[in-house]
């Protein structure tokens, strides 16, 4: 299963692909974790980025691609994968056509609001990647992980300037793939605004058509 994870920052798509990973066995590649986790690592790349992440701009196309082609490289890519957050421009979209055929593109569907709610609440674990929301999914102890037991970050692209351009962003480069995708005939749309539980259930009921 070749899948795509489409939608605007804060749609769930992060949230659905750690759980939906395990249902169908596939990687699951997340463009936004391996930036971070070049970040954290204090690479090259890493320092490359880093300002553009806290901005909410998006990293170049070239750099991009070249991070996903190394990614498709690993074996477990070669069994299917869940791209979270790639492609993100048409540019992107065009190069990922002549590096893998996909089986559906899932557009996460969420109203402004909500995708400000959720994106604000929104805190994560910096060792694990692993994501809460201070009232929809909010840890065991407050501002700790559950299984590290570390403290909660909130990712600097979630603080309130970041947000307003994250979505014009989204608006300007990202949201005309969904007419892309949808004249390729590839695009599920999936309504994101119910629970994680009825989200997720409805996804892969979906994807098994
Ligand atoms: P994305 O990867 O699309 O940016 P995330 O999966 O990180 O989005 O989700 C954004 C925030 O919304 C997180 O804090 C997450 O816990 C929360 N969240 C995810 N799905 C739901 C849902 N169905 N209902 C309420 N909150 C959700
Ligand atoms: P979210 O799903 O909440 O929007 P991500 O974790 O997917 O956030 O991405 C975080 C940031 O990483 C983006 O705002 C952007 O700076 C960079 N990024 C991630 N994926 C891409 C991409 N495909 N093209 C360009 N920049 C990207």
């Amino acid at each position: 299963m070749n899948l795509v994870f489409l939608g605007p920052p804060g749609a769930g798509k992060g949230t659905n692909a750690s759980e939906a990973k395990n249902h169908f066995d596939i990687p699951h590649i997340s463009t936004g974790d391996l930036f971070r986790s070049h970040i954290k690592g204090g690479t090259e790349l890493g320092k490359q980025v880093q300002a553009i992440l806290a901005s909410g701009d998006l990293v170049p196309d070239s750099v991009t691609i070249a991070m996903v082609e190394d990614r498709f490289k690993q074996d477990d890519a070669k069994k299917g994968f869940i791209l979270d957050g790639f492609p993100r421009t048409i540019a992107q979209a065009d190069a990922l056509s002549k590096m893998k055929n996909l089986d559906f593109v899932v557009n996460f569907v969420l109203d402004r609001d909500q995708i400000v709610a959720r994106l604000s609440g929104r805190r994560m674990c910096k060792s694990t990647g692993r994501t809460y929301h201070i009232l929809y999914n909010p840890p065991k102890v407050e501002g700790l992980d559950d299984e590290t037991g570390e403290p909660l970050i909130q990712r600097d692209d979630d603080k309130p300037e970041a947000i307003l351009n994250r979505l014009a962003v989204y608006e300007a480069q990202t949201a005309p793939l969904i007419e892309y995708y949808r004249e390729r005939k590839l695009l599920l749309d999936i309504d994101a605004a119910p629970s994680p539980l009825e989200v997720l259930a409805t996804l892969i009921e979906a994807l098994k058509k």
